[in-house]
């Protein structure tokens, strides 16, 4: 039977079977000592003259070799312990050795915490990246956050419901990914900027209170801290308002640091509440970094924007557009109409933030068909296209909604900040580059003309 590494040290006297990765390997003389690395952390094997055989064998071996070795734990001899390494009082004296797999020397090093090493080599080789100890915390860490916000949000009655990858275009203010249909020639699925239109379809089913650990698509332009895909906790509630939605994400993310992150403290509790306004004119951004001491890394300065403006101005293209999504809650929407100047309305709409990152935003929305048509009318659609785009979301309002709204914290974001990291690449296992390359998977890549031909697609030349 496999021994873990961290067990190993309870097993003094013990024969066992230790299986995983050679992290080092020093000869000394007669000896020659391994590090002997699984998920769990190391344990030093030494390969002494007493089997011979076997310790001719392990001079062949390599770093990042796999071995499956059988030998005893032995207490480490006074002045040999290692008091910085958990297995540090014990090795293990090898008795049989067996190699799973031997390995090409790695194209950089693994122990270190790899900041020094160029992006593209340690996306290209992720899957030996992640075997670097930092990358394995991060991965640690961010299951962690997941698992204890699924179980918060499970003990107050929420349902993780999952929602279509495959769907329609749902406005976000990015570009929609798409996915051409090869069944219905010319047509596209587009894949979700966020299952928004999923969830409140969700509170018209009567689900009241739904929660999910989501991946959204959104293709924006190469902006830094960005990833084509990312994930959020995504929210929903119904019979809420702002206060109740705000409250129960604090409750989670106090809770959250408390029991996971004890080594860090929360700048203000409850967590402060600005208004848009407020947060512009006394701090020139509507993402404020309200930490008392900047270089304080355990400090966490939590916040809430609320009263967002509802529209904003696009200049480019000469319209309206939703400052949140178009589903929020306009205050004081009686007086909205289409002819006037929207500028002055306010949404029912909030951010979370947190050191200066915005990690979340979400609204109460708006339930009442006849102002959310006006809302997209002021975007600039037209009326009959209103029912094109959104038909499904108007008719199932017209069947008894319940009034509701949300919010979703980016977990990428989240991780990246209690981690520690200077960017959402290093809490992510499989990140793509800044520009939007898969650089371990060559992705995006061409497709063969057959394909091509089922998809109905051609590609056109560019022009020289
Ligand atoms: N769908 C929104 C977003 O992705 C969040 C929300 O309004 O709940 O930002």
């Amino acid at each position: 039977m496999r021994t873990l590494t961290k067990d190993a040290p309870n097993k003094i006297g013990e024969q066992i079977t230790l299986m995983g990765w050679v992290h080092a390997r020093r000869d000394h003389g007669k000896l020659i000592f391994i590090d002997l690395r699984d998920r769990w952390g190391i344990v030093q094997v030494v390969f002494n003259p007493k089997n011979k055989e076997v310790l001719l064998e392990a001079s062949r071996l390599r770093p990042e070799w796999v071995v499956k070795i059988e030998g005893v734990v032995k207490e480490r001899p006074e002045g040999m312990q290692n008091p910085e390494l958990p297995t540090g009082k014990i090795e293990m004296e090898a008795m049989k050795l067996e190699i799973l797999a031997e390995a090409k020397t790695p194209p950089f090093t693994l122990d270190t915490d790899g900041h020094e090493i160029g992006e593209e080599n340690r996306l290209k080789y992720r899957y030996l990246d992640l075997r670097r100890e930092r990358l394995k915390r991060n991965l640690i860490l961010r299951d962690e956050i997941i698992s204890f916000i699924r179980s918060c949000l499970h003990e107050k009655d929420f349902i993780e419901i999952e929602t279509p990858i495959l769907t329609k275009s749902t406005p976000e203010g990015a570009r929609d990914y798409v996915v051409p249909s090869r069944l219905y020639p010319g047509k596209f699925y587009a894949l979700p900027q966020s299952p928004q239109q999923y969830k409140q379809l969700l509170m018209v089913a009567g689900v009241e209170r739904y929660f999910q650990i989501v991946r959204c698509f959104r293709d924006e332009d190469t902006r830094g801290d960005r990833q084509p895909e990312f994930t959020q906790l995504d929210i929903e509630m119904s019979f809420t308002n702002q206060e109740e939605i705000l409250n129960l994400i604090e409750e989670i993310f106090t809770e959250l640091i408390k029991k996971k992150f004890p080594e860090k403290h929360i700048t203000q509790s409850p967590f402060p509440r600005l208004s848009y306004a407020e947060a512009m004119e006394k701090h020139g951004s509507d993402k404020p970094d309200l930490r008392k001491n900047k270089d304080d890394k355990n400090e966490l300065a939590f916040a809430f924007i609320i009263d967002f403006p509802m529209f904003e101005w696009k200049k480019d293209e000469k319209r309206w557009d939703a400052v949140h999504h178009p589903f929020t809650k306009i205050q004081n929407s009686e007086s909205l109409n289409l002819d006037g100047d929207p500028t002055g309305f306010l949404a029912e709409q909030y951010d979370f933030v947190l050191n200066g990152y915005e990690v979340g935003g979400g609204s109460i929305r708006e339930h009442d068909p006849t102002i959310l048509e006006k809302v997209f009318e002021i975007m600039g659609n037209k009326k009959e296209d209103v029912r094109e785009k959104f038909g499904h979301l108007l008719t199932a309002f017209e069947y008894g909604v319940p009034p509701h709204g949300g919010i979703a914290p980016g977990i990428d974001r989240l991780a990246m900040i209690l981690a520690g990291e200077p960017n959402i690449r290093e809490v992510i296992a499989f990140p793509k580059t800044g520009d939007g390359r898969d650089l371990m998977m060559d992705a995006p890549s061409e497709l063969e003309k057959k394909q091509l031909d089922e998809l109905h697609l051609e590609i056109k030349k560019k022009k020289k």
